[in-house]
Order: C-alpha cells, then sequence, then structure tokens
C-alpha cells in the first residue's frame, strides 16, 4: 500500500535524503544511464546514495536502491539487530526486485518522488504473498517533492529515441497515460 503524503509532512533529513537522490538520478542521466537515484538513511544519521548503473555496468541488478542495499547490506542487518531506523528514499517507485531486497533487509519505510507506471510494484498485494512479506512490509510514502525524476525520465526517453531506440517511444506512451 501506497501512502501519499504531501512536502510538509517531511522532515529536514527527509528533504535532504531527497536532494541527494535528484542529484544521483542526474548523476546516473549524465553518465548514459536510467536515471534513478537512491539514499539509504540509516539509524536518522548515516547517509549512502547511489544512482542507477545498469546501463553503464550493462547488468540490470544494479538499479539505485539495489546497488546500496547489496552494498551496506551488512550495515542494515546491524541496524536491525539494534532496532534502529532503516529508510530508503528514491527517485523513482522501487521495482519488484528492489522493493523485495528492501523487504528481504529489514526498511522500514521507503520514500518515493515518481510513480512508475511501467516498472513500479509498491501496489503489490503482500497478501498473495507469504507471511514474511507482511511481517516486514515497509511504510511506504509518495511525496511529490519535486518534477526533477519526472524531467529526467523523459529527458532519457527522448534521447534513447534519437538514438533510434524503439524503447523510448514505448516508454513515453506509458507515461503519457499514467
Ligand atoms: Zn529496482
Amino acid at each position: 500500500m501506497i501512502l501519499k503524503i504531501d512536502k510538509n509532512q517531511l522532515s529536514q533529513i527527509d528533504i535532504k535524503c531527497l536532494e541527494i537522490a535528484i542529484k544521483e538520478a542526474q548523476k546516473s542521466f549524465y553518465l548514459g544511464s536510467y536515471p534513478v537515484g537512491s539514499v539509504l538513511l540509516l539509524n536518522e544519521t548515516e547517509i549512502f546514495s547511489a544512482g542507477n548503473t545498469a546501463q553503464i555496468k550493462n547488468n540490470l541488478f544494479f538499479h539505485a536502491e539495489n546497488s546500496l542495499i547489496e552494498k551496506y547490506g551488512s550495515k542494515m542487518y546491524e541496524c536491525f539487530k539494534n532496532k534502529q531506523s532503516i529508510k530508503l528514499y528514491s527517485t523513482l517507485e522501487p521495482c519488484l526486485m528492489c522493493l523485495g531486497a528492501a523487504i528481504m533487509n529489514k526498511v522500514n519505510e521507503i520514500f518515493f518522488v515518481q510513480h512508475d507506471p511501467h516498472a513500479g510494484a509498491c501496489n503489490i498485494d503482500i497478501k498473495a504473498l507469504g507471511i514474511r512479506y507482511s511481517e516486514n512490509m515497509p511504510i511506504i510514502k509518495h511525496v511529490a517533492y519535486s518534477d526533477i525524476p519526472y524531467k529526467l525520465l523523459i529527458e532519457f526517453f527522448n534521447s534513447e529515441i534519437s538514438k533510434g531506440n524503439p524503447w523510448g517511444k514505448k516508454m513515453l506512451e506509458i507515461y503519457e497515460k499514467s
């Protein structure tokens, strides 16, 4: 379930994390990857960030959120054992792979800026899954904090179209319909 929240419900640290996530998405865009950025906030103090590098590495595992969880999984596990908070911020609604990794690695809260009509998985029916998913489902918050994540995506699809990639046109249509 996705909770739609307003910008003014964000804390100062939420805003800081979202700003960093947006910068990571911009970096991914300029490096030629699908423009998504993510931030991991541990115990309200430690901040880690990553951008999507899937197209740079030719490996679709490396979504921004997944990259963070892979890199800092042991720190997350420490936080979980110490009952500290684990928050994940993303410029785009997490896909099934990243949402699954977040649930399995005990993320408490997820914030995302742009809804993903293509690969977003946050409205998944967890009752259709094993009990582990309901026990550990993070609180998922959608906040229209900025239109930069959307604009970066549209720009990325257009750049793919100009390179002759028909996938860009398909993606533009999906986003225009949503
Ligand atoms: Zn993902």
